[in-house]
């Protein structure tokens, strides 16, 4: 073990990385990941003071921007009142948040917490087969999904999960999850107009449904739009036709508002753009805005029925110790509060508009395949040729995010498309970003697009 004093000498960035094992990233001697020391507003300042705008809100999830002094303090106000309390039981902020929530989607959910959006989205897995057990409906346990969907990383998430570079080390993971392609409008087949296509793919997931015996069917599980696998926005038909489909052949439809929740496309949730009334919805990320972790699934009421008779083996068995912790649910509360007052979801759907509009021109750059966006939420498709829209290279995708790092804004990487290509860049800025904050995301943009033409 070395000294204290020896410690102080060595640089944070090589003391980190002999220690603490990053999350889903490529060791790199050369770059290794930056020291986070502070943060306000969406600048985030790293341990040698380079300043950073943060494009993507930290993972798709600091909604109200960083440095909020009252989060804080009801964070610490709670924790000397009552630091923790079982799910068992229950307390003040987890019946106020929950009553909060069904006030945001104007219907009657059950709250169940927890601590992640993948916990969130196991406990929507388990509750669907359980409803479905106890309707008599023995054997509906698959759940559908869609290739490139991201739904978290551990066993039943990332089984359901469609991105097989994710997967494949660590399978076989839980059975019973069945994919099929989501449109992506960008490469929509000539001929068709997107709502036509959008149809044919909502099709394409009965037939799945039909194929595999439909009373075998417990769900589909679905993002209003595929947000960490390349911003793929569907025609609000596609939403509207799925929820049909559920509801034809008797599956839960499960929505996953982990990243889509809490104003990130310009309205409370997601899937509000499309009308529909999902069984099961999950949050997580911007519900605390990540300040403090939790998670929560809502169950619409009548399902909670099956599950609210007296008799032993009717109730949920599924418990989680942090699940619901008070000083988090305090800072739920407050965080909503908050974006309520400064108007935060009309701001990301303006912002969100604006920053299409700013980004317009970049259409005609050759590498530009396609600007997509929905509220403070957008992904550019780099490609190597407009015309065949092969992806971007790796190489080229991994400079122009360089490049923006340089110039102090961080932005996201996404896609794995058909080629295994990750070449969408993401935003995803904290919708508490001011209108400078905003300049300096499109100014940064164009610039390193006009230094990067090939
Ligand atoms: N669902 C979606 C759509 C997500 O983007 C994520 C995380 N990026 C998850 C679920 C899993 O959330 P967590 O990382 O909190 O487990």
């Amino acid at each position: 073990m070395e000294s204290l004093e020896t410690k102080k000498i060595v640089p944070l960035e090589k003391r980190n990385q002999r220690v603490v094992w990053p999350h889903i990233s490529p060791y790199r001697e050369k770059n290794p990941p930056m020291i986070v020391e502070s943060g306000e507003g969406s600048w985030i300042e790293d341990s040698n003071g380079n300043r950073y705008l943060d494009g993507m809100s930290g993972l798709w999830c600091v909604n109200v921007g960083y440095g909020r002094e009252e989060l804080a303090k009801v964070a610490y106000d709670q924790m000397l009142q009552i630091a923790y309390t079982p799910m068992t039981q229950s307390h003040i902020p987890a019946i106020e948040l929950a009553e909060k929530i069904n006030e945001m989607l104007d219907d009657d959910y059950m709250i169940f917490y927890s601590n992640s959006g993948s916990d969130a989205n196991e406990v929507a897995f388990k509750i669907a087969r359980q409803y479905h057990q106890q309707h008599g409906d023995v054997n509906r346990y698959k759940v559908v999904s869609r290739y490139r969907a991201y739904h978290g990383s551990s066993m039943g998430a990332l089984a359901a999960t469609g991105q097989a570079l994710r997967k494949y080390k660590y399978e076989p993971l839980s059975s019973g999850f069945l994919h099929v392609a989501p449109p992506d409008n960008y490469r929509k087949p000539e001929g068709l107009t997107v709502e036509q296509y959008n149809i044919q793919k909502a099709k394409e997931l009965e037939d799945t449904i039909i194929w595999e015996q439909k009373e075998t069917v417990a769900a589909v599980i679905m993002e209003p739009l595929i947000t960490g696998g390349g911003i793929l926005i569907p025609h609000h038909t596609y939403v509207q036709e799925i929820e049909r489909i559920c509801r034809r052949h008797g599956l839960l439809l499960i929505i996953d508002e982990v990243i889509c929740g809490f104003g990130r496309t310009g309205k409370a949730f997601g899937h509000q753009h499309s009308g529909i009334k999902p069984d099961i919805i999950t949050m997580a990320k911007g519900l605390t805005s990540a300040y403090l972790p939790l998670s929560i699934t809502a169950v619409r009421k009548d399902i909670y029925e099956a599950f609210k008779k007296e008799e032993e083996n009717c109730h949920f068995r599924h418990v989680n110790t942090f699940g619901g912790n008070p000083a988090a649910c305090a800072v739920a509360l407050k965080n909503i509060e908050i974006m309520e007052r400064e108007a935060l979801f009309e701001r990301s759907a303006k912002l969100g508009r604006r920053l299409l509009d700013d980004l317009e021109e970049l259409k005609n750059h050759p590498n530009v395949g396609d600007i997509r966006g929905l509220g403070l939420l957008a992904g550019i498709e780099v490609v190597e040729d407009k015309v065949t829209k092969e992806p971007g290279s790796s190489e080229r995708v991994s400079k122009l995010i360089a490049d923006c790092k340089a110039r102090g804004l961080i932005i996201g990487r996404n896609g794995e498309t058909v080629a295994g290509q990750s070449n969408i860049l993401a935003l995803c800025p904290p919708l508490s970003s001011t209108d400078e904050d905003m300049e300096f995301i499109s100014e940064t943009l164009k610039e390193v697009f006009h230094e990067n033409i090939s």
